[in-house]
């Protein structure tokens, strides 16, 4: 149809005299055994390109052009040299974000506009890194006249970054920024479903960081995201995903004594007083659930509503999940694209059967929208009423455009029953009442609590997860510290 001649039009528009090889030590390189796998377009099910199907022997000649470039001129730059190489990245990046975009609405299918907004953010978060990064300082203790007592962070040298599809370039920005500002050398694995930015971004930042100091291999994970994570020349590990791959991570990690930050999946609840404003707080939830088709690790997936506001609520949320633009990403106006893989479609589609066998009531959506979507990997934005939090779909990350509903009565109810999860990632809140706002914020076991909105992450707000979702954090000043270590120097006068 017409939506599989504009995606042709544009693929080769986005691919056309571009390489998307493994960016080793400042080159292009194909996987050792010329192997490649495809990226697919899941709009319309068509392929974009391929990319190098790389194993442990590319894992190794990435990490150790890493370790060339620590203990080479990189080694010996400056928190000022670095960040203006960052700044200069940044122009230059900034200069094809247009492009990025599109590559990123191509290779995941998101709305082009979001996709646009997400470049930009990436951006931003680099910028951060580039002037934190020159604002970090050790400490000096006191001791004696005689002694001279202080502290200096240094970088951990070679990061292996393992990063999901759901949001390619921003969550790959959360570690090349604070890890490149504080000195660090990088191997990016990114996810098999998401390998453009990625690689365009290295291909950029040629001529202005030195040679290997950002390295991208593409792969499987068990291929080449298990080699790197398991590396022994490998200081520093930061992965993204899921929790169970987090496991994984680990446990490699664990048989080099590396140190990891995890940024795991979540069940996020999100719990409506009866005082709160409501059509602030459906707009907020449909934001939060529906954006990027409801594949973001922080979504509020599971939320419980006063029975006094029960009706209107369910009312209300149902309206806003029938108003979305569901349709090609490629066009003005699409607010609602497909899941970003025929897994992710699978596993979705899964959860609304396994919901509606449960016994949920299904309010809004569930189906595959048909017609000239057809061939793409689409869900409607969905609603459950009547869960119970022991069902499956109260209980596991589905990851996609589907909202679950739940009733409480008591703030203590509805503190439990949000907390009766075995994820802590985010949670939200909807209320006039200040004093309720903070009780319930200290309340909820979660590494980010959103009051009156959600999801949105400022550069300088800590991101990271309690319980399964994960250990340490991104974003702020506190993931600068997670990319470096701490030396005390003792000086006898
Ligand atoms: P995933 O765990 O399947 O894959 C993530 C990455 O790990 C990919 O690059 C993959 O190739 C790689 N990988 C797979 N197996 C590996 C192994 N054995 N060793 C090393 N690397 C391996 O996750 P996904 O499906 O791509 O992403 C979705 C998940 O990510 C969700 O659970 C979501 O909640 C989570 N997520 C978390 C955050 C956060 O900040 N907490 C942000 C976004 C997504």
């Amino acid at each position: 149809g017409s939506i599989e001649k504009n995606h042709r039009e544009a693929i080769e528009q986005a691919t056309t005299d571009r390489t998307f090889a493994n960016w080793i030590d400042g080159e292009a390189v194909t996987a050792s055994t010329d192997e490649t796998f495809e990226t697919i377009d899941p709009a319309v099910s068509v392929p974009i390109t391929a990319v190098p199907r790389s194993g442990a022997s590319d894992v190794d000649r990435a990490v150790s052009a890493a370790r060339g470039a620590m203990d080479g001129e990189w080694g010996e730059t400056t928190a000022a040299e670095r960040s203006r190489m960052i700044r200069e990245w940044v122009q230059t990046l900034r200069d094809h974000a247009d492009e990025l975009a599109l590559l990123e609405s191509l290779d995941v299918g998101k709305p082009l506009a979001h996709a646009a907004g997400e470049i930009e953010k990436a951006l931003e978060f680099l910028e951060y890194y580039a002037s934190v990064g020159r604002a970090q300082e050790g400490t000096q203790v006191p001791v004696s006249e005689n002694s001279h007592v202080y502290t200096r962070r240094e970088p951990y040298g070679v990061v292996g970054a393992v990063v999901p599809w759901n949001f390619p370039l921003v969550l790959a920005s959360w570690k090349l920024g604070p890890a490149l500002a504080a000195g660090n050398a990088v191997v990016l694995k990114p996810a098999e479903d998401s390998p453009l930015t990625a690689t365009r971004v290295a291909q950029l930042s040629k001529d202005i960081f030195p040679d290997g100091v950002l390295n991208v291999v593409h792969g499987y994970g068990e291929e080449s995201g298990a080699p790197l994570t398991a590396h022994e020349d490998v200081d520093k590990l930061s992965f993204t995903g899921e929790d169970v791959t987090g496991e994984a991570v680990m446990e490699s990690a664990a048989s080099n004594i590396t140190p990891v930050t995890l940024e795991l999946g979540g069940k996020s609840p999100f719990v409506v007083f009866p005082d709160a404003d409501l059509e602030q707080a459906v707009e907020t939830v449909a934001g939060g659930i529906f954006y990027n088709t409801g594949q973001s690790c922080d979504a509020p997936s599971r939320v419980l509503v006063h029975e006094d506001v029960h009706e209107e609520f369910v009312d209300r949320l149902v309206e806003a999940a029938e108003s979305y633009e569901i349709g090609d990403p490629l066009v003005e106006g699409t607010t609602l694209g497909p899941l970003a893989s025929q897994a992710q479609y699978d596993k979705v589609t899964g959860y609304v059967e396994t919901g509606r066998d449960e016994g949920a009531t299904l309010v809004a959506g569930g189906d595959q929208p048909g017609g000239d979507l057809e061939d793409g990997w689409f869900v409607e934005p969905t609603v459950f009423d009547d869960v119970d939090n022991d069902m499956r779909i109260a209980r596991e990350e589905i990851f996609g455009p589907v909202e679950t509903i739940n009733t409480f009565s008591t703030y203590e109810e509805a503190i439990e029953i949000a907390n009766d999860t075995e994820f802590g990632l985010a949670a939200g809140i909807a209320t006039t009442d200040t004093d309720l706002a903070h009780r319930a914020a200290a309340d909820l076991e979660a590494g980010s609590v959103w009051v009156n909105t959600y999801g949105s992450t400022v550069t300088g707000g800590p991101f990271g997860g309690y319980k399964r979702s994960g250990i340490g954090r991104e974003c702020g000043q506190d993931a600068l510290e997670y990319y470096t270590q701490t030396k005390t120097v003792n000086v006898e006068l």
